[in-house]
């Protein structure tokens, strides 16, 4: 069995425990690693430290086209890297190969950032008075990761941080490290100097909440729960925090719809990544009208899935992240039927081996339900209805998160109305709630957190503006005064 390291400083270094990585199709083990302590993370930060000054003077172009090279070995190992993610997080692989793209696009994304990194010029009330700001570094950043991008979303963190010339200690989901550490293999592989970027596995209470406390990290960048967001923002002090939490997101179906259209939108909506997307369509709104023709074209589609090895072609929906969430998964779909909700399909945790459960649909939802209020994370898809728009409106925002959302319509008053009233950080029309892109602002509002990585707002995230103002008068100018 493989023992991988840690990345500190520059050196792959080991721990007195380990902990398994498992591959969530087969249930074996596919690595152990190193069970990092508080120890690991002082040792991390204060290699960051030690890099912050040289790699914060670094000029930004330079810093660009590092993540240029990261972004070239990102590409030459895609497939390879694809498969990585299929085996140990359980995507399927096209959406594991995704997975790795978007990792690419966002590394190139932020290179050319080296050569922006805009601040702004604007007037003066004095005369002789130059003012404008400038992007300073945040100084070192603690990076938290979910497991659900093994490889993105640790890459649009990094990415962002290291342009803006933060050094950086990371620490990745412990169901999906090995991926993680293919990413930073990279990063150490295209040049990023040793204590720039520091890798420490190992538990949340060890090493998560070490990172969280710490008190020479000045940022946190954290996606994953809700409940683990709020635990932060109590327990990080006055650091600047970043949070991307989880959704409930609405696909709503108007009378007027494609519907083979919405149909498609919603399956990979609610089915891609077997559910566990945090802006997975977990709700659809139908209009009555069209709700028994919607349902029935559903169903039919949905129990024509197919399950099985991820790395398979024939394979549609791979298997869920570990035991725990096929257990959850299982609990939700009895709670669907003890609230008195109506199931049109799947239902049962899927074959013997791996953590598989079946699409499943649920209808007669009303919008006070647990399955339809609760993030499931799972391939369960719950089913409400309106009468006016305004109502499905009203249930798309009756909920504690704001992450995605989207509309299926042929009228463009009503795709406009959808796009002013829901309450979300993303909209789409006639589109399926998932499918960012790394140029756009992505993130949420409400309980999803306010946050908005990628794009260029993803720069805000990882720099603060220092404000600067040049007097050249030669005598003393007082504002609101002179
Ligand atoms: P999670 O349990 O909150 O864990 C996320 C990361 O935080 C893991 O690395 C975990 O470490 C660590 N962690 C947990 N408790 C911590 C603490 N007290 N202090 C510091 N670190 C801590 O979430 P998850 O189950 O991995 O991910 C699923 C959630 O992420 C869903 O809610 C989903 O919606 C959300 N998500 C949101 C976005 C977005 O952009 N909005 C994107 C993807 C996922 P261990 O792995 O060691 O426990």
């Amino acid at each position: 069995m493989p023992v991988y390291k840690m990345y500190i400083d520059g050196k792959w270094i080991g721990a007195d425990e380990t902990f398994e990585t498992i591959n969530p199709t087969t249930e074996k083990i596919i690595a152990k690693f190193p069970k990092g302590k508080d120890k690991h993370v002082k040792m991390a930060v204060g290699a960051a430290e030690d890099a912050y000054k040289k790699w914060s003077e670094t000029p930004p172009p330079t810093r660009g086209r590092l993540l240029q090279n990261i972004a070239d070995l990102l590409r030459k190992d895609k497939q390879r890297l694809g498969r990585l993610v299929s085996t140990e997080m359980g995507k399927v692989l096209p959406e594991a190969l995704g997975d790795v793209q978007e990792a690419i696009d966002v590394f190139e994304y932020m290179a050319g950032e080296g050569r922006r990194l805009f601040g702004h010029t604007t007037t003066s009330e004095l005369r002789n008075k130059f003012s404008m700001t400038i992007r300073m570094p945040v100084g070192i950043m603690g990076l938290i990761s979910p497991w659900n991008f093994p490889i993105a979303i640790p890459a649009w963190k990094i990415a962002p941080a290291l342009v803006c010339g933060n050094t950086v200690v990371f620490k990745p989901s412990s169901d999906t490290p090995l991926c993680a550490y293919e990413l930073v293999k990279i990063l150490e592989k295209a040049g990023v100097p040793p204590g720039v970027v520091n890798f420490v596995t190992g538990s949340a209470s060890d090493v998560g909440e070490a990172i969280v406390k710490h008190p020479k990290i000045h940022g946190l960048s954290f996606t994953g729960s809700k409940f683990t967001g709020e635990w932060i923002v109590k327990n990080a002090g006055l650091k600047k925090v970043g949070l991307e939490l989880g959704g409930k997101n609405p696909i709503i179906v108007m009378d007027d719809a494609d519907l083979s259209l919405a149909v498609d939108g919603i399956l990979w909506g609610a089915f891609g990544t077997a559910g566990q997307r945090c802006t997975a369509a977990s709700r659809v709104i139908v209009h009555k009208k069209v709700k028994e023709k919607l349902l029935a074209a559903l169903v039919q589609r949905t129990k024509k899935l197919r399950l099985g090895n991820p790395l398979l072609k024939t394979t549609d929906v791979g298997p869920l992240i570990n035991k725990k969430a096929q257990e959850k998964t299982a609990r939700y779909v009895e709670i669907g039927k003890k609230e008195g909700a109506k199931m049109l399909c799947g239902g049962k945790k899927a074959f013997g081996r791996g953590f598989f459960h079946q699409p499943t649909i649920f209808t007669s939802v009303t919008n006070d339900m647990h399955i339809a209020q609760e993030e499931i994370f799972g391939p369960i898809l719950s089913v409400l209805e309106f009468d006016r728009l305004d109502d499905a409106i009203e249930m798309a925002n009756d909920i504690e998160y704001g992450l995605s959302s989207s509309i299926y319509t042929k009228d463009v008053s009503n795709g406009f109305r959808a796009v002013q009233k829901i309450e979300a950080g993303l909209t789409y029309i006639n589109s399926s709630t998932i499918g960012s892109e790394v140029h756009l602002p992505f993130g949420g509002i409400k309980g999803t957190g306010h946050t908005r990585e990628a794009g260029i707002t993803g720069i805000d995230e990882f720099s603060y503006l220092k404000t600067v103002y040049v007097d050249y008068s030669g005598k003393l100018q007082k504002a609101q005064i002179d």
